[in-house]
């Protein structure tokens, strides 16, 4: 059961340490946040998770983690300093200024200016001289690097078409209107695949990865059937596509993009290509007079052939948004009662389990405690907490309220008959088991 809004998600992230806004004590800075202790943990798990299966799970994708600060010709050359903008408006009654398409409903239609094309990208200096001329930008998405180091990663593997390259890291946008939380943020990171494939075969690939991306989104706990598939129009297209299918999914703000999954052509490799003239580029390209390397792969026929690429590209943040969102459950207990609890799948979940000793301080309890919880850490499969509270009630509201999957207590009847008990997140059920059965308990509910 998805939360009734978004403040509800808000005002949990806040209480139980996932997401700050950033520099708070300042008043913060809009569309900028923080992650904290449960926050950092879930956000890894989701990136590992689509690391996974994306680099581990198939033979045929390599990874990178280029850099954040891009040269400018290649942002030049991708079209990004020309197009990568937003039309916006200045309200003339209110003083404030919005992206064109994002005009609340206070603002009356005649109080408002042309609008006039706002670039995104965030431009900065390099080097100790400050002249103008040696600037460099925050990369406005993560892709451009994988195409400015294809032939690095060609030549340096064994890749041959079709394959692809992975990054996940951070993007930056200077978002006119930054808003909903962490849906629309100026610092975010991106998970994005550019697969590369011979020219021809490229929609039937587009059309696997869109269904590949939905049952991996089904996996995370966000289900195919609350995602709805939409064909971005024609004239709406960026333009290095040919066609995008966004997937969109009900966020409590509204039904909005979760990911979108690009069919690129061979715009990307033909623009930052040199001789292109030799290259019979499907796309229309700027004349490329500054790259040294033409970026093109041997076909299965054995000439040389750009690419077409197909791109899924992932938000983390919305990403989170959209788990945390399917995992926020208010349940009614007996007696009027109700809790909260985070059902977050157990390979996201940020606490695997907590081990609780029954009495606070008591040196036997917490000892035993401690060994536990150093057996259950060492599987590696994230972080196990030690929850030396004493009140056991209150220690299983906030293990559920953060998706903890399993509670492990530790009591004086343990210390007779080795015996623990734990407790599932969601039945709520107890059981008492043997300490020597803790590990093969918790790697059976974990996996
Ligand atoms: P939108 O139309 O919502 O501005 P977009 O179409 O510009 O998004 P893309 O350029 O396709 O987004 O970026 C790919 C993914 O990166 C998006 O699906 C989204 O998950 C994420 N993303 C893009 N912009 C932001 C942002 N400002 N804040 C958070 N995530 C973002």
């Amino acid at each position: 059961m998805p939360a009734n809004n978004m403040d509800e998600l808000v005002a949990l992230c806040k209480r139980r340490g996932f997401i700050f806004q950033s520099a708070e004590i300042y008043g913060g800075l809009q569309g900028i946040y923080d992650y904290g202790p449960l926050g950092v943990e879930l956000k890894n798990n989701l990136k590992n998770a689509w690391w996974k299966s994306m680099v581990y799970e198939n033979d045929n994708i390599e990874g990178l983690d280029a850099s954040i600060l891009t040269n400018s010709m290649v942002l030049d050359y991708s079209g990004h300093t020309e197009t990568f903008s937003d039309p916006m408006v200045d309200c003339k009654s209110c003083g404030l200024r919005f992206r064109e398409d994002q005009v609340p409903e206070y603002c009356k239609k005649e109080d408002l200016t042309e609008p006039r094309q706002f670039n995104l990208m965030f431009k900065t200096n390099v080097g100790p001289i400050d002249d103008g001329s040696s600037y460099a930008y925050l990369r406005p998405e993560t892709a451009q690097q994988i195409f400015t180091n294809f032939k690095n990663i060609v030549d340096s593997t064994s890749c041959s078409l079709p394959f692809g390259i992975a990054q996940i890291g951070k993007a930056f946008r200077n978002e006119i209107t930054p808003r909903n939380f962490i849906f629309r943020v100026r610092e975010f990171e991106q998970m994005e695949l550019e697969y590369f494939v011979a020219p021809g075969e490229d929609e039937d690939a587009h059309n696997i990865w869109v269904q590949k991306r939905l049952n991996w989104w089904e996996k995370q706990g966000v289900p195919i059937k609350s995602i709805q598939l939409h064909e971005v129009p024609i004239e709406e297209l960026a333009h290095y596509s040919k066609k995008t299918v966004d997937l969109m999914y009900k966020f409590p703000h509204g039904l909005e993009e979760l990911e979108g999954i690009a069919n690129r052509t061979d715009f990307d490799l033909g623009s930052h290509s040199k001789n292109q003239n030799e290259l019979n580029i499907h796309a229309k390209v700027k004349l490329n007079k500054d790259s040294n390397s033409k970026l093109s792969i041997k076909n299965r026929e054995g000439g040389m052939v750009v690419p077409f690429v197909i791109e899924p590209s992932a938000g983390v943040e919305r990403g989170m948004l959209a788990v945390l969102n399917e995992a926020f459950t208010i349940e009614s207990l007996a007696e009027n009662k109700t809790r909260i609890v985070l059902k977050l799948k157990p390979h996201l979940a940020p606490i695997k389990a907590a081990i609780i000793p029954l009495k606070k301080n008591d040196e036997n309890l917490v000892n035993l405690a401690k060994k536990i919880k150093s057996k259950l850490q060492q599987l590696g499969y994230g972080r196990i907490i030690l929850e030396n509270t004493g009140n056991i009630g209150k220690s299983y509201r906030k293990q559920d309220e953060i998706g903890t999957p399993l509670c492990i207590t530790v009591d004086f009847k343990t210390l007779e008959n080795n015996s623990v008990t734990v407790r599932d997140r969601d039945s709520m059920q107890q059981e008492r088991i043997n300490i020597k059965d803790i590990e093969s308990l918790f790697m059976e509910k974990i996996k």
